[in-house]
């Protein structure tokens, strides 16, 4: 493996940007040297945090000792400054979404390979270890054959910050968060979405949505159901997931959750109806004692290199990135097959986010 760090200046030295250096301080293969922020506070803290804080971007372009811009501003400015920094020669990492839409991630990618650069977007919630968990339920079939998988953020916080509750500036749940969850799904599944059906939540009073639930159906029969909520006082689990073994759930970041399936050593025995409500009910009454099994969580299945790490590797030509822009793009376009099934209160199934 090669020894050189690759320097890094970040654009955007706001909430996401100032983490990141934490991130890269996990890497020993990259290495922030500097900043630039439109604002003179967050500079300012970006030169006491030892970081060289550039008066401009251009002055930030032309330090021959920047090999790669990391972009963390909000969302409507990622393709103008990384089209900037792939005329001056620089690879770009991109906060996501990384593009207000897909034609504008297309020209991004366009701008990458005819500066012969790389472009990386920071999809890191493929790391997660919830997600990676549910990867290894997927992999492993640990419930069987997964058929429907619930993923939900919820919080109680409304839109937080300033430019997330602008559309002009891509905000909004959908592109935030939505994002996210979908890269995940995709990324898991090996089978196309066929068909999208969705809707935005206004709740709050914005121009933009403050939540949205979207139903995909994926061709190898797998139904999920993506949830995003910023008003929601008591939360959902993280993922709910139903395999033809089983039904497994995961409450939250802190990885409680469980798995039950049915016992097989166990003689089917019949449930004994209940009152429930004002009814009876058999269909609806607990399995009956010793008919099913509690089991743990699987481990997370293992990423083969951290975000930076594989960044490093892609740079110098020796590794393929996790991150791909071909799946980065299929996002966008799914993000806007969502938006329109919302918009026409519809299933949209003619679209096609496989192609070129
Ligand atoms: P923020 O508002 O905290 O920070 C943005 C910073 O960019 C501000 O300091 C602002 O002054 C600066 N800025 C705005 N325009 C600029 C420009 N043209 N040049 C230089 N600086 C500029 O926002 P944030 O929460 O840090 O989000 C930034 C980006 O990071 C967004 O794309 C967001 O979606 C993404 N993000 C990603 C994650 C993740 O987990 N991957 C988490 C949070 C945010």
């Amino acid at each position: 493996m090669s020894s050189i760090k690759h320097t890094v200046a970040i654009v955007g030295y706001g909430g996401m940007g100032s983490y990141h250096t934490q991130l890269i301080k996990e890497s020993d293969r990259v290495v922030v040297t500097g900043a630039f922020d439109l604002l003179e506070n967050r500079r300012a803290l970006a030169e006491e945090a030892g970081y060289t804080a550039y008066s401009s971007y251009e002055e930030l372009l032309a330090d021959p000792a920047v090999d790669i811009v990391l972009i963390a501003t909000p969302n409507d400015v990622h393709k103008d400054i990384a089209l900037q920094a792939f005329e001056a020669g620089k690879h770009v990492v991109c906060e996501k979404p990384v593009a207000m839409s897909s034609a504008e991630f297309i020209e991004m990618q366009a701008a990458a390979e005819s500066a012969e650069r790389v472009l990386m977007v920071h999809q890191n919630r493929r790391w997660d270890e919830d997600f990676r968990v549910i990867r290894e339920m997927y992999e492993q079939a640990t419930i069987g054959s997964l058929f429907q998988i619930e993923s939900r953020v919820h919080g109680a916080n409304g839109i937080p910050g300033d430019w997330r509750h602008v559309k002009e500036q891509g905000g909004g749940m959908l592109l935030d968060w939505g994002v996210h969850l979908l890269d995940q799904l995709l990324f898991m599944i090996d089978s196309k979405v066929s068909s999208v059906s969705s809707s935005l939540s206004f709740v709050l009073g914005n121009n933009v949505d403050d939540g949205f639930d979207a139903v995909l159906q994926f061709e190898n029969g797998i139904r999920a159901i993506v949830e995003v909520g910023t008003t929601n006082f008591i939360t959902m689990p993280r993922w709910y997931v139903k395999g033809t073994g089983g039904t497994a759930i995961i409450e939250d970041w802190s990885l409680r959750g469980r798995i039950v399936a049915p016992n097989h050593e166990s003689e089917k025995i019949e449930p004994t109806p209940i009152r429930a409500g004002v009814g009876l009910t058999k269909t609806m009454a607990p399995p009956s004692e010793g008919s099913t099994v509690l089991e743990d969580l699987p481990a997370a299945l293992e990423m083969p290199s951290s975000f930076y790490d594989n960044l490093a590797a892609v740079i110098e030509g020796a590794a393929e990135p996790i991150v791909k822009n071909a799946e980065v793009l299929r996002v966008l376009k799914l993000i806007e097959a969502i938006f329109e099934a919302a918009e026409r209160n519809e299933t949209v199934k003619n679209f096609d986010i496989y192609g070129a």
